[in-house]
């Protein structure tokens, strides 16, 4: 699948839930409304059309939500997409915020999961509550600590909040560095309405990584996972860590992605709003040849970029759904 700017797309984001058992302030308000059960598409569904993009040279497919692991039987697709690895399916994995992982991560590994991204914007305990308004940092750790038993290698996702924890990332970096974790810090992106205003949480990552170099030794690599991160090897933990700046730098010339909600729609980019609807055609019966086709077509309407711009005034978001409806 080659796009009309020459991009191959070989990575699919698929987003099994929009609902979750936190509500990070960043991502969602507090009083969200999810979907009817009717809309989300059945495991099978989803399934189907993930087969669908694996034929058309997709090679790599990320779990996401909402919280993918809070779906009910989950780890039936998480089984029958690992069943595809080693054939065209090069890796399976999974962005979860950790808090089901004590339970499935076993189950993972055996699904030939090898890496997961675990999203913790803090390590104090306070912080974390207010953050997710709903989360223990406790239940979180105790999923990070049952997926490196599993051994499953972690990547720790953590949103870069201006006030919040950028005071934290020394901190955040020496403990992955002692549990040999990864890990990533992200800009805040303008999706959906939330109950604060973003641009007083916005931080530029590049100011974040002039600030870590005063403490640590960050030594350009060509490392990438396939995602939109930027990499640098840590001298003195022997880990990496990755800044993934939309906001300040634009990430788009590289894209290989593009994103399946759970109602079986397509977004050719997490920051427009463009999209096809697969689910009409799941639920009318339709070839596999009219599956492929479509997928086709919406490939070729893949836009440039995004527009992400914060509007400095009044903080709207510049997409209106949710990152919990797309996902990471
Ligand atoms: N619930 C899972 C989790 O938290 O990892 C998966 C879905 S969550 C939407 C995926 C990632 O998106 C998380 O790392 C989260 O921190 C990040 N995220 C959510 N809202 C965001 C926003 N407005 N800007 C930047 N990142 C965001
Ligand atoms: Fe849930 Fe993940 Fe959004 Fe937090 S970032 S509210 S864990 S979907």
């Amino acid at each position: 699948m080659i796009d009309p700017f020459g991009r191959s797309i070989t990575y699919l984001r698929v987003s099994v839930t929009d609902r979750c058992d936190l509500r990070c302030a960043y991502c969602m308000a507090e009083d969200m409304t999810f979907l009817p059960k009717a809309e989300i598409l059945s495991l099978e569904e989803l399934d189907r059309l993930c087969a669908a993009f694996i034929r058309l040279g997709t090679t790599k497919i990320r779990i996401t939500g909402g919280e993918p692991l809070v779906r009910r039987d989950v780890m039936t697709l998480f089984a029958s997409l690992g069943a595809r690895l080693g054939g065209a399916l090069d890796e399976l994995t999974v962005t979860t915020n950790g808090t089901q992982l004590a339970r499935h991560a076993e189950a993972l590994a055996a699904a030939g999961v090898k890496r997961i991204n675990v999203s913790m914007d803090t390590l104090d305990p306070a912080k974390f509550a207010a953050i997710t308004r709903w989360g223990k940092l406790d239940k979180t750790l105790d999923g990070i600590f049952a997926a490196k038993a599993a051994g499953l290698a972690i990547k720790i996702n953590a949103v870069a909040l201006k006030g919040f924890n950028e005071d934290e990332y020394d901190r955040m970096l020496a403990w992955c560095g002692e549990h040999g974790f990864d890990l990533c810090l992200i800009e805040t992106m303008p999706m959906g309405e939330i109950d604060a205003d973003r641009t007083d949480q916005y931080l530029p990552l590049s100011l974040v990584r002039a600030r870590l170099r005063k403490a640590w030794t960050l030594e350009d690599t060509d490392y990438a996972t396939g995602g939109p991160a930027r990499y640098y090897n840590v001298a003195e933990t022997g880990r990496r860590i990755g800044f993934i700046t939309p906001m300040t730098h634009n990430f788009c010339e590289s894209c290989n992605r593009v994103r399946l909600t759970c109602t079986g729609t397509l977004y050719m980019c997490l920051g427009q709003d463009d999209a096809a609807d697969f689910r009409p055609l799941l639920r009318a019966g339709v070839s596999d040849d009219a599956i492929d086709a479509a997928i086709h077509a919406a490939i070729a309407r893949k836009p440039k970029g995004h527009d992400f711009i914060i509007d400095r005034r009044h903080g709207a978001p510049a997409v209106a759904r949710h990152m919990s409806v797309t996902g990471g």
